[in-house]
């Protein structure tokens, strides 16, 4: 049974994937958001697989940055969690890898599958909340690069401006408000939803 959180709790890839428009169904961030403990759909997702991959693609970055004579950290040692200003919601989040070169931090995000969108968006979330989240980064130059298999896309400081504050901000609301937001279900995207039935009626299963 499905439980309502105290206060709204939002993992970074949520949002990305809201803003991105990655999605359809603005129901499912915004139930994760609100709650907790809910039945979970069973999932044919190749975890193993892309556990692997990824590792194998974080390591070679950290080697990178290493050999370069950059200071690394990863995963656990970047997490934050971005509270809102006059707001009971919080956003967590945990970069691969944040290295340091001179004054800038250089957010750096592995991923494995096709190029998206919500990709560099994560990115841009990271660098705009762990000077605000994590005081010890606030006086640096926040860069970042997103690392597919075969390139890599550099994502400069300037990236993260007023405009970006101001959608950042229109989403949370999204996700924040206590007015459930649009339900769109659908065979192609329920089939990716840890949402279940009980929470989700409505969820559409394949023939
Ligand atoms: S199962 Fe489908 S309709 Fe239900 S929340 Fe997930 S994506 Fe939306």
């Amino acid at each position: 049974m499905a439980e309502k959180r105290n206060s709204p709790f939002v993992w970074v890839t949520w949002l990305s994937k809201l803003m991105s428009g990655e999605i359809s169904c603005e129901w499912a961030p915004w139930f994760r958001s609100h709650y907790q403990a809910y039945d979970k759909a069973p999932s044919d997702f190749d975890l193993a697989t892309w556990n692997i991959r990824h590792t194998r693609l974080l390591r070679e970055i950290r080697l990178q940055r290493q050999q370069a004579g950059d200071e690394v950290l990863v995963e656990g040692q970047a997490q934050f969690y971005y509270e809102r200003p006059n707001s009971g919601l919080v956003l967590s989040g945990k970069p691969d890898l944040v290295s340091f070169s001179g004054n800038t931090l250089t957010v750096h995000d592995a991923k494995t599958g096709q190029p998206r969108a919500s990709d560099q968006i994560q990115v841009m979330i990271y660098m705009y909340c762990l000077p605000i989240a994590r005081p010890e980064f606030a006086s640096r130059t926040l860069a970042g690069q997103v690392v597919y298999e075969s390139r890599s896309v550099g994502i400069p400081p300037s990236a993260v401006g007023s405009d970006f504050e101001k959608d950042f901000n229109y989403f949370l609301d999204v996700l924040e408000s206590d007015t459930h937001p649009h339900k769109a279900p659908s065979e192609n995207e329920c089939r990716f939803c840890d949402i279940g039935p009980l929470s989700c009626p409505e969820r559409v299963t394949a023939p």
